[in-house]
């Protein structure tokens, strides 16, 4: 009897298809340039169809380059990828939106993304090219009305430049008055998603609303640095976790495989970076092999909702989503 395959892709509400694993690519950035394009040319050649980026990981050319070295070599075709890029906060006027898109797809060498996303809800003012502008050690955000900047996106996708778009970083209640005030719905709220927090009101949410959801910083992202940490709990041990690595002994696994397998088979596509082929490689290897009911408890009974990406220096701002 042939084997049944389990689906490596899910449905989005406007029909369009993201495959469940994708490659990171934040912090590749700080890599010589060849690292982050061997990084995706290695992630191509591992299988991955999805990739992970935005505007302002500044790494959009290095990741073009990796496409357009894969699709010269025949291995793949454009439409075979599935390319994730963010609109940064600094460009959220309306102004701006397209301006941002348009720097993207000349760094990527496309001239269309599947999904952009309104990466943080939270405006910030558009100083020259800084990411983080500020004045006497503030950060300098914006008023602009994430609302308003989703007409923009809404816009781009009626421009065809755009296929899905979404948003990341959205609380529930920012999700609900999009939801009644959009012409058309967010495809996907990307958020992070592990053990160690594991929001099942929002998955719940978006779940009923038929709103995907993409797991970031699956491992706890432990190359964070410290200052952008929440000072509690001990916030790089995810992978070092005792049950996690109990759950992959049993398996014979890495705890990767199996904090990767945790989203994928609850439906949630996940996008860990590496820019190490073994683990690149590795890390794709979570399709063979299932979790079982205890397996799944076991890990969501580790939440502490304890989140590595905070972006507190924007917290008093009234759209700041992590309250
Ligand atoms: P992450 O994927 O949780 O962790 C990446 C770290 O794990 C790297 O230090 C990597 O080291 C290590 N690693 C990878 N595979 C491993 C393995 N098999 N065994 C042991 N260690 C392994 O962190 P992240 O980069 O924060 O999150 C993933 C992606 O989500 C980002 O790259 C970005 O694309 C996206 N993201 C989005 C947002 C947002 O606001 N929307 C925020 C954060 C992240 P090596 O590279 O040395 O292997």
């Amino acid at each position: 009897m042939e084997e049944q395959q389990e689906p490596r892709t899910i449905e989005l509400n406007d029909g369009r298809k993201m495959p469940l694993l994708g490659l990171g690519t934040w912090k590749s950035s700080h890599l010589p340039s060849n690292m982050v394009q061997g990084a995706v040319e290695t992630g191509i050649a591992a299988g991955y169809r999805h990739i992970d980026t935005a505007f302002c990981y500044k790494n959009e050319s290095k990741v073009g380059k990796a496409l357009q070295a894969k699709i010269q070599q025949g291995i793949i075709k454009r439409e075979d990828m599935f390319v994730v890029s963010k609109l940064w906060c600094t460009y959220h006027a309306p102004e701006d939106i397209p301006l941002c898109l348009n720097k993207s797809l000349t760094a990527l060498q496309l001239d269309y993304l599947d999904l952009y996303l309104i990466h943080f809800p939270v405006g910030l003012q558009r100083v020259g090219d800084e990411q983080f502008p500020t004045k006497d050690g503030k950060v300098l955000t914006s008023d602009i009305d994430y609302v308003d900047v989703w007409r923009g996106m809404e816009a781009l996708k009626e421009s065809g430049k755009v296929k899905s778009i979404g948003v990341s970083n959205f609380n529930i209640m920012q999700l609900e008055r999009l939801l009644a005030l959009c012409k058309v719905p967010p495809a996907v709220n990307q958020v992070e998603l592990h053990p160690y927090m594991v929001q099942p009101e929002m998955i719940e949410f978006c779940k009923s609303k038929n709103i995907a959801l993409t797991a970031y910083s699956p491992f706890g992202s432990p190359e964070r640095p410290p200052s952008m940490f929440r000072g509690d709990a001990d916030p790089h041990k995810l992978l070092e976790d005792p049950v996690v690595g109990e759950i992959a002994k049993k398996h014979q696994l890495s705890p990767a495989q199996v904090l990767l397998r945790y989203h994928v088979q609850q439906g949630i596509p996940v996008i860990p970076k590496s820019d190490k082929p073994h683990r690149i490689l590795q890390n794709s290897k979570i399709f063979h092999f299932s979790l079982t009911e205890e397996d799944m408890k076991a890990l969501k009974g580790l939440d502490r909702k304890w989140k590595a990406c905070l972006l507190d220096g924007v917290k008093s701002h009234p759209y700041y989503p992590f309250v």
